[in-house]
């Protein structure tokens, strides 16, 4: 049985006072960490005082994106060592934002995997279509190519402590969600593309998330489908009242 892991993406949203006010509202209420994996991905601004407040909970920290390289000379930029030096637990990789806005590539996706493996930090690891390539009928070769593109050159062992989030571009922020079934069809697609690259055990063990417009009202049909183990959420992950909800599906699903 895969845990779910439901985990807000805050982009680039709230203040430091908000932030701090949000997880000391929901922090103690984070169903047990048996049950669902709790993440906040915040901005990177506020990430030490976040983990910080956030030790001997079950709620987890994770950043929005990361460099691949260890230091060097990258103005404005933030590398896996300094995620591991404040104990940042995940990492959101290769979202369609990043990708879309900062020319976040498939290559360098794939080298950030292998950044944050080697820091100890979990990836949450984006993909998903446009609407014009879903209605040209290029869902399943779109995605195809971003899993292999970000899992190529890992051990089976090393991909089954992955997460990737299936996010269709179409239906993040816009209030339009993919139909359950629609939604559980491609993350099936998706185990499958592991199975093919790296065994039966790797594609039962990996965590795949369905994102895009999930909201308290539609979680618990989307979890309820066989590959969705769990979401990865904008909008409804910025109130505590919201969030703590969607937690609260995930602990029962
Ligand atoms: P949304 O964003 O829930 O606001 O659609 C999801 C995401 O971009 O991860």
């Amino acid at each position: 049985m895969r845990k779910p892991i439901i985990a807000g993406n805050w982009k680039m949203y709230k203040t430091f006072d908000e932030a701090v006010e949000f997880v000391e509202a929901v922090r103690d209420k984070i169903p047990s960490e048996e049950k669902v994996d709790a993440v906040i991905c915040a901005p990177a601004l506020y990430l030490p005082t976040l983990t910080d407040m956030c030790v001997e909970t079950d709620l987890a920290i994770g950043a929005q994106n990361m460099h691949f390289e260890e230091e060097g000379a990258f103005t404005g930029e933030i590398s896996p060592k300094m995620l591991e030096s404040i104990h940042v637990d995940y990492v959101i990789l290769g979202h369609s934002e990043r990708r879309e806005y900062f020319n976040e590539t498939d290559e360098a996706v794939n080298k950030k995997v292998r950044a944050a493996l080697s820091h100890g930090i979990v990836p949450i690891i984006c993909c998903g279509e446009t609407l014009e390539e879903r209605e040209a009928g290029k869902t399943e070769e779109k995605v195809t190519h971003q899993v292999k593109a970000a899992l190529a050159g890992f051990t089976s062992e090393e991909v089954q402590h992955m997460v990737i989030a299936y996010e269709p571009i179409w239906a993040i922020g816009t209030g339009k969600t993919a139909t359950a079934d629609d939604a559980n069809a491609v993350c099936g697609h998706i185990r499958k593309v592991v199975e093919e690259l790296y065994g039966s055990e790797a594609s039962e063990n990996i965590r795949i998330q369905y994102g895009g417009s999930v909201k308290p009202e539609n979680i618990e049909e989307l979890l309820s489908k066989e590959h969705i183990d769990g979401a990865l959420v904008g909008g409804a992950s910025l109130q505590a009242e919201s969030y703590l909800k969607l937690l609260e599906a995930g602990a029962n699903a």
